[in-house]
């Protein structure tokens, strides 16, 4: 008999939705194909994981076996997905043929590469699984000089870890500021003070081009001819949704697989889930959003469908040199950012013209005001 539902992926999307089915349905058949080990682990501890000192076996949660029996369900590992065959409700591994009744697509994202030349191109490293902070732990064992090429929100977490646990951090980036588009501008001097205090050295306005190899290390240069040294280079300059599968097989696909709000893709019988999803516009690669995806779906794979909200769902930077909150307003939308400075932190609301606020971010001790705030916030969708 072939399975009913089918999860591709076993990150916390295709996890999710697989406890939530079962708190609706402990029966019906459900298989899970992944090309990781098959163990649950929590992402984000990837990126404060070293000041915690912890290895990548110490942290998966659940280990395969204990997650497959309490869960009743079939974990394929090891296991890559090559071709999806909707039209046969089958999918093609490397491991062999399997037929679905209803398919859940959760296979994440890739880190974004950026063109840079040299011979120590392949060196860098970009953390994005459990394999890839086993691979980083390694390189790091003798390393003390580390540059990061990103400062944005998982940048910064991993320059703020990798200071605690005693390494060089240097920080580049082609804004001018930390934390990109997340932060109004003294909210972001506010961090970036907070973070140079404890020993992040950021280049802003800096674009890495070329990484060579040398005999004592890495050296890295910029658009003007600046040369940097390192003995590791971590790239960290974000995500691009897992879609080549879904695109190969004409299923709708944008920035990520476009669904509709029961997170159907352009197959009826195809959902998608998690960093791979596109809805409404919105690409939104964090834990809250995949929480209220991983509810709804399992209900509508159950028989009730049932679509997707999204309330406003701030999220915690985790930088304990600044402890640092952010919750943008929806794309597109109108207004200001009003700032108010305190010497312990900052807090700034982004407010349209009537004075509404629809966003807002919260740094220092300000932050002691998210759940106030996020209670005023229009849900995004
Ligand atoms: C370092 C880091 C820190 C983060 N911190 C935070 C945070 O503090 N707060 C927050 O809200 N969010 C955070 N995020 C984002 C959050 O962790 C992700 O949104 C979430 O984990 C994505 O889950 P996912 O299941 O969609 O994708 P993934 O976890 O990437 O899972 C994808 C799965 O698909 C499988 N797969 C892919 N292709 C194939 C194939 N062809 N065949 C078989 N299997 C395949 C993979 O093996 C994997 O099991 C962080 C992300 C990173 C990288």
């Amino acid at each position: 008999m072939s399975p009913a539902i089918v999860i591709l992926g076993s990150g916390l999307a295709g996890i999710s939705v697989a406890r939530e089915l079962r708190k609706l349905d402990k029966e019906v058949p459900l298989t899970i194909v992944t090309a990781d080990d098959g163990g649950f682990y929590s992402k984000p501890s990837l990126s404060n994981a070293l000041a915690a000192g912890k290895s990548a076996p110490q942290l998966v949660l659940t280990q395969r076996e204990a997650l497959a029996a309490q869960l009743n369900v079939e974990i394929r590992s090891h296991t890559r997905v090559t071709r999806l065959l909707p039209g046969e409700h089958a999918v093609e591994t490397d491991g062999g043929r399997l037929e679905y009744r209803r398919l859940v697509l959760a296979f994440g994202a890739q880190p974004i590469r950026l063109p840079i030349e040299g011979s120590g191109v392949g060196e860098i490293l970009s953390v994005n699984s459990l394999t890839d902070y086993a691979a980083f732990r390694a390189r790091l064992a003798g390393a003390k000089r580390v540059a990061i090429l990103g400062g944005g929100l998982i940048g910064c977490e991993f320059a703020n870890d990798l200071r605690i646990a005693g390494n060089d951090v240097e920080v580049f980036d082609l804004a001018p500021q930390a934390l990109g588009r997340l932060l109004p501008a003294q909210a972001a001097a506010f961090f970036r003070t907070r973070l140079e205090a404890a020993g992040v050295r950021f280049y802003f306005d800096t674009s890495i081009v070329r990484v060579e190899r040398s005999e004592d290390g890495l050296v890295l240069t910029d658009t003007q001819g600046k040369n940097f040294s390192a003995d590791l280079v971590l790239s960290a300059v974000g995500l691009k949704s897992e879609t080549e599968l879904a695109r190969a097989v004409g299923l709708k696909a944008n920035r990520g697989v476009v669904t509709d709000m029961l997170l159907a893709t352009s197959d009826p019988d195809v959902f998608a889930v998690g960093d791979c999803v596109e809805l409404q516009g919105l690409v939104l690669p964090f834990v809250l959003p995949i929480m209220q995806q991983a509810r709804a779906l399992a209900k509508t794979l159950t028989g009730t469908p049932t679509t997707v909200s999204y309330p406003a769902m701030p999220v915690v930077v985790k930088t304990p040199a600044c402890p640092t909150v952010v919750c943008p307003p929806p794309s597109g939308a109108v207004g200001t950012w009003c700032e108010e400075v305190e010497p312990a932190g900052v807090r700034a609301l982004f407010e349209d013209a009537d004075g509404k606020p629809l966003g807002f971010s919260l740094v220092g001790e300000a932050v002691k005001e998210k759940q106030a705030l996020a209670a005023q916030m229009p849900a995004w969708l």
